[in-house]
């Protein structure tokens, strides 16, 4: 067998600790599947106010106390503490920076909740919490084989590491991964570069379009890219709009560029175990759905009607998830024989949109504003068919999450959607959910159309159901492919 490898997983969300999205359940459930197949991987990430230290039994490590931390010419400190990541199989050590001022006396990862605006030193908190990851493998005398880093939070390490941090880590290798090109964290060129304490002749690296630019920078240095699927890779190369122009960065690294599928943790997403719906089911006791189903639209203070489909979303509700389309379809979907449930927080003209169309329609549409892992769970259970019309995708987990629960996926063919969900073709009985291409509500509907039809033919629909939860989306297989990235460096 051949050597396990160590990794260190930096990121600046990871599910159960912090959670906004798709990142957060990445950075847990591929760490896990890492470590079954034998690796020594550990991940990192800041300890946010929210996080609870009793909750999540955080303890303090000795050698990683009040850590002196550079940020442009002030020093910062650091204290470094433990935890772990588990599933009912696997335990994965967990490490988090703690600092009063950064982390601690801020509830929210991005945010503040109370205004809903960015904090004003963002840039700051994840420049300090880049050094706090290579001083505590200095501290540590670990040296990991692979530093996997991801998103613009983390993207000051590969520069750190090239550069200041060279000879400790001269054998260690890069690995980037980007999950969202959307963000890329852009902040005013040269007093964020400042802060950074890079050497003044690698401000032309992080430059871009004027701003300084951390993902740019991260690309820059990494010896191995990655993306969440092939679809979203093949973006990402051509649609220089969609990346802000970074497409030209990567194109330049396109020979260390491979798209890998993400994949969901299937301890945490399976209704046969799940512990946050009303009763536990496999595809052979499909009708107990129904009992999910009431419960969840109980929660939305509507109740069942015999044979209307339940359509349910979980998004943040933003542009790029298609929310503009849900409300200019709503009125055109709500002339059919259709409950609607929409949980998620976001953009506040989006909120309120759904909170009018909910007060509107009180007994067909329910909606829940608001981040509620719980209710995820149940909807995921509870929901006939689950809605994802996304303007841009780079992977999407509900859809995944979706087919585990039976629940069949609409989606708009984009990034990871178009790669996951193939149509169903009543005829053959093969196939797993209903896709559209054009981003219009007439394409939208149509296919809501389509899956409704089939939904009126049980046989045929609880094949489609069968089809989802007999298909493998779970980690194992991509983490094999992310093991081959390692291993090829
Ligand atoms: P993204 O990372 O772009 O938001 P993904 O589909 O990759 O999209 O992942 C979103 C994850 O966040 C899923 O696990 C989804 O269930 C969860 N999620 C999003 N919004 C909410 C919410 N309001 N409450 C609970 N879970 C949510």
């Amino acid at each position: 067998m051949a050597k396990p490898l160590s990794v260190l997983f930096c990121a600046s969300e990871v599910f159960p600790f912090a959670k906004t999205g798709g990142l957060a359940d990445v950075a847990y459930g591929l760490p896990l599947a890492l470590r079954d197949l034998g690796h020594d991987i550990r991940v990192m990430l800041p300890k946010y106010g929210m996080i609870s230290e009793r909750k999540n039994r955080i303890h303090e490590i000795n050698r990683l106390k009040d850590i002196p931390i550079p940020v442009g010419s002030e020093t910062e400190h650091a204290t470094v503490k433990s935890s772990s990541v588990t599933n009912p199989r696997t335990k994965v050590q967990a490490y988090m920076t703690t600092n009063e001022t950064y982390f601690d006396s801020k509830w929210g990862l991005y945010t503040d909740p109370d205004t809903g605006e960015a904090y004003a030193d963002n840039a700051e908190r994840f420049i300090f919490f880049c050094r706090t990851v290579l001083d505590t493998c200095h501290l540590l005398g670990w040296y990991p084989d692979i530093v996997h880093c991801n998103d613009w939070h983390t993207a000051i390490i590969p520069a750190l590491m090239r550069t200041e941090y060279k000879e400790p880590f001269k054998n260690t290798k890069i690995v980037y991964t980007i999950h969202n090109i959307e963000n890329q964290g852009e902040f005013p060129l040269k007093s964020t570069f400042e802060k950074t304490g890079l050497d003044e002749e690698l401000l032309s690296v992080f430059k871009h379009k004027n701003k300084f630019n951390f993902l740019k920078g991260g690309l820059h240095f990494a010896d191995h890219i990655t993306t969440v699927s092939p679809a979203y890779g093949d973006q990402l190369l051509s649609d220089t709009k969609m990346t802000n122009g970074l497409s030209t960065e990567l194109k330049k690294r396109k020979e260390v560029f491979t798209p890998i599928l993400n994949g969901i943790d299937q301890h945490t997403w399976n209704p046969a175990k799940d512990k946050l719906i009303k009763k536990k089911y496999s595809a052979d006791k499909l009708d107990l759905k129904e009992d999910n189903k009431e419960a969840m639209l109980n929660e939305f203070g509507l109740s069942a009607e015999e044979g209307v489909p339940a359509i349910a979303m979980i998004s943040r509700l933003v542009e790029h998830k298609g929310l503009g389309l849900v409300v200019e379809a709503a009125e055109r979907l709500l002339e059919k024989d259709v409950q609607l449930v929409i949980l998620g927080e976001g953009n506040p003209s989006f909120e309120k949109a759904l909170k009018d169309l909910a007060a509107e329609y009180p007994d067909r549409v329910g909606v829940e504003i608001g981040f509620n892992e719980q209710l995820a769970h149940l909807m995921e259970a509870g929901a006939d068919i689950f809605l994802m019309p996304s303007l841009h995708e780079p992977c999407g987990l509900n859809q995944m999450y979706s087919l585990a629960y039976g629940t069949v996926p609409v989606v708009r063919a984009t990034g990871g959607l178009g790669d996951t969900i193939s149509e169903f073709d009543p005829e053959s009985g093969e196939g797993l959910g209903f896709r559209f291409d054009d981003y219009t509500a007439d394409a939208m509907l149509e296919a809501i159309e389509r899956a409704m039809n089939v939904y009126r033919n049980k046989e045929s629909w609880e094949k489609l159901q069968v089809n989802g939860m007999e298909k493998d989306y779970t980690w194992l297989r991509s983490a094999a492919e992310y093991e081959e990235v390692y291993r090829n460096l």
